[in-house]
């Protein structure tokens, strides 16, 4: 193989593993339903503004999951890993009842 074959080659290998990785992160990011049984358990809303007042008057619209104690997205990121929902994605903009301020 000479090398500038050898560099193509490398260069496809890598190409292929971002692939996969963003295959790997599809597959663990389904997103939270709100229809979900556990998700209508824990009044789960994907936009905290869309959050019953009547229902929920202790939540308040500054309260979402990217500013919650339980999110394990990165700051920025759209949607995030909460253990409340194993395997699933809640939005950074969503709410449940067991919001609890980030330290
Ligand atoms: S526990 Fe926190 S991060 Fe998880 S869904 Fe509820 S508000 Fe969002």
């Amino acid at each position: 193989m000479s090398q500038s074959n050898r560099r193509t080659f490398l260069m496809q290998v890598a190409a292929c593993g971002g692939a996969l990785a963003a295959v790997q992160a599809q597959a663990q990011g389904a997103k939270v339903d709100e229809k979900d049984p556990a998700a209508v358990g824990l009044g789960y809303a994907a936009d905290t503004t869309k959050v019953d007042a009547k229902k929920y008057p202790k939540h308040a619209k500054d309260q979402k999951c990217s500013s919650c104690a339980l999110f394990q997205g990165k700051a920025g990121d759209a949607a995030g890993g909460c253990p409340l929902f194993a395997g699933k994605q809640v939005a950074a903009g969503g709410w449940c009842s067991a919001w609890a301020k980030k330290a």
